[in-house]
């Protein structure tokens, strides 16, 4: 039987018209602050998906697109303002951010009330104790929305994952373990994947390389979600080659129309936190 897909299009889309409904009902329109630095052709679609779904959920940008040659203390300073700014409600800044900068001190210049990003330690920290943070990273959040999908009970389950970094693998590995599932975290070092993979029930493929995940590499009726987003011969593909394995998994996220606009989605529910838990109404 064919696998189960997980339609990230259609639970993105339906989470965007929920947050228009609450906030038309309530007359609030939250702000998010969009930092872009330099012309990376990848950062600049991503903002622009970022924009276009903001105005679905009725929630305004303000995009501040920088030169590549802008300097570290001219962004904490942006940083402090917008922090400062009582009408700016969310702030991100698309990375990565070009060579010169240092990534950390800027993300760590965001106030944590306004890092709807989930980046920044104050928030991974509280996450990490098992305490409620601010905001969780978009791109995990929206794979724990999907999975609720499709697993009533993450408890006990046996998942992989496939990347270690600081917006997927790593947050994500810890809101599985305070879900009391076994994780196992692999990356490009960890020695015969495959072994490891192929013994999960749930399989988060998040590396980055073309159709890597392959039917032998996965177990019967495995949950997979794929995190990738790669061009191959022209095409957009995910990490885990979707045509070879889905007649062996149980479900399974597409590429595109899986992850990718969950985390838009997840970034703008974050941002009508943000303006509730600004005005004491969480
Ligand atoms: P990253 O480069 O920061 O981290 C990649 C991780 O994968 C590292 O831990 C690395 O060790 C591991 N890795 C690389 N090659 C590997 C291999 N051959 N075997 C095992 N592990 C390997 O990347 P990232 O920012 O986490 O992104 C990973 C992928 O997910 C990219 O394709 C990116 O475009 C995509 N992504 C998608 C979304 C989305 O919303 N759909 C969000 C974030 C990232």
């Amino acid at each position: 039987m064919s696998a189960k897909i997980i339609d990230g299009k259609k639970i993105a889309a339906a989470t965007l018209a929920n947050i228009k409904e609450n906030l038309t009902a309530s007359g609030y329109v939250p702000k998010l602050a969009i930092i872009l630095v330099g012309n990376d052709d990848a950062s600049t679609i991503y903002v622009r998906n970022k924009q276009k779904s903001a105005v679905t959920a009725g929630i305004a940008t303000e995009l501040y697109h920088l030169a590549d040659t802008t300097s570290q203390e001219e962004i904490l300073e942006l940083l402090d303002k917008c922090n400062q700014d009582s009408s700016i409600n969310g702030i991100i800044v698309q990375l990565p951010l070009p060579a010169h900068l240092n990534t950390n001190e800027i993300i760590n210049r965001i106030s944590p009330l306004k890092d709807v990003d989930g980046f920044h330690p104050y928030n991974t920290g509280l996450l990490h104790n098992n305490e409620e943070p601010y905001f969780v990273a978009a791109t995990p959040l929206g794979i724990m929305t999907m999975l609720k999908t499709v697993i009533k009970n993450l408890s006990g389950k046996n998942v992989v994952l496939i990347g270690a970094s600081l917006i997927v693998g790593r947050p994500l590995a810890t809101l599985l373990l305070n879900q009391e599932c076994t994780v196992t975290i692999t990356h490009i070092h960890t020695k015969n994947i495959k072994d490891l993979t192929s013994k999960a029930d749930v399989l988060v493929a998040a590396c980055g390389v073309a159709n890597m995940v392959k039917k032998d590499w996965i177990k019967n009726d495995a949950i997979l979600i794929d995190v990738g987003i790669n061009r191959e011969n022209g095409k957009l593909c995910g990490d885990i080659d979707f045509a070879d394995v889905k007649e062996k998994a149980f479900a399974i996220t597409p590429v595109p129309g899986g992850v990718g606009p969950m985390t838009v989605a997840m970034l703008l529910q974050n941002t009508y936190r943000a303006y509730l838990l600004q005005h004491d109404m969480l």
